[in-house]
């Protein structure tokens, strides 16, 4: 992967080539940001053009074979540690990363390497279950680092969501860390580095990946999506600088499927500023029969819509991003939203978001919520 196939993201490129060009190679570093705005392919771009055999403006050529081995995720000196689980795909009861690299490889392939926790597991087929990153991977990393590099001038470990690692894996992870080895790279990709040993934060030099412009998504998403220009610019804007936001979005048009968020958000709102604990019980019965990744979207869209009915209440149109049925709608509902309930009501959505994403029982979870919500929905 070059550094121009990554979305936007120009300052942190430049600043990844001018350390290469200058010889500054930390051998820790920690790519953190939300998993749609390119961490993990600026990772991959990086470790490409460490090694390319010929590096010409700003970025790796792309042809020489050590770019076309990476490219395919299939440079013997480039290894992967990802979050996995037993599964039958896997075939074994203790898996390590290896086990799934033709799932890695297929999707990195697919999305270019924008791709999020719930699509990897998805992919290998453990939607049900969280995946960690055992010790025993760990173990494996040390007997890789053990060889002498192949062919390439630096060996690179790339570790994927280095936050769900068990705790015997961080350990020994930072007991690597801690003894640099000689032409040898770990790139950290991290959603969230405050989860992370504070001794492995310390050892690691971090790349912060912002969101991604406004202007840049904008650019991408009339290229990938034939947008017009406005069009593009409401869904780069509704993205909050997010990839897979933005094309969520998007399919979500498509498929009418933010209607549905939306909708379930007003019915909610209503039933609970009248005080309707008869239909509330029945709404919460309605949005507990949603898919796992469904709920999980509905609350994502009713924080975004409780956000910004905050700012219409605080006056702050200019920068509202609404339009059409929404901005109707959370204009009458305004006034419902003040400093007294929207960081309790927001705190409350990422607990059942969160609840739901642990496998709570969608009925108690989706019943509670929704009447904590209506006692904090009171005209003011
Ligand atoms: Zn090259």
């Amino acid at each position: 992967m070059r550094f121009r196939e990554v979305i936007g993201q120009e300052s942190v490129k430049s600043m990844l080539v001018r350390g290469v060009d200058e010889g500054r190679v930390s051998h820790a570093q920690l790519f953190s940001g939300e998993p749609g705005c390119g961490a993990l392919p600026l990772a991959l771009a990086y470790a490409q053009y460490v090694n390319c055999t010929a590096r010409h403006d700003g970025d790796s050529c792309g042809e020489c074979p050590s770019c076309r081995k990476i490219a395919q995720l299939a440079h013997p000196d480039l290894h992967f540690v990802f979050p996995v689980n037993s599964s039958s795909k896997s075939g074994s009861t203790k898996p390590t990363s290896d086990n799934f690299l033709p799932q890695w490889r297929e999707l990195f392939a697919a999305t270019n390497g924008y791709f999020d926790e719930p699509m990897w597991y998805t992919a290998i087929n453990i939607e049900n279950q969280q995946g960690i990153i055992t010790r025993n991977e760990a173990d494996e990393v040390i007997r890789k680092l053990s060889f002498k590099s192949f062919e390439a001038e630096y060996k690179v470990m790339i570790v994927w969501l280095p936050e769900r690692m068990r705790t015997e894996a961080a350990n020994t992870l930072l007991k690597i860390l801690e003894e640099p080895w000689e032409k040898t790279l770990f790139l950290l990709v991290s959603q969230a580095p405050a989860k992370l040993l504070p001794t492995i934060l310390s050892r690691t030099q971090e790349v912060v990946v912002p969101r991604i412009s406004i202007p840049d998504m904008e650019r991408y998403l009339s290229q990938k999506y034939g947008l017009g220009g406005e069009q593009a610019n409401t869904m780069a804007r509704l993205s909050g600088g997010d990839l897979l936001e933005a094309a969520r979005l998007i399919q979500g048009e498509k498929e009418g499927a933010t209607q549905l968020y939306f909708d379930l958000f007003v019915q909610l709102m209503r039933l609970s500023y009248n005080d309707r604990h008869m239909e509330l019980l029945e709404w919460a019965e309605n949005a507990a029969a949603l898919g796992r990744e469904e709920k999980k979207r509905f609350f994502a869209n009713s924080i975004r819509l409780l956000r910004e009915s905050y700012m219409l209440h605080a006056g702050m149109q200019n920068i509202c991003y609404l339009w059409g049925p929404e901005l109707d709608f959370c204009k009458k509902f305004a006034p419902f939203i003040g400093n007294h309930n929207i960081e309790p009501l927001v705190r409350e959505m990422e607990l059942a978001s969160a609840q739901i994403a642990q496998n709570g029982n969608p009925k108690i979870v989706m019943t509670h919520f929704a009447l904590t919500v209506s006692k904090l929905i009171v005209r003011i």
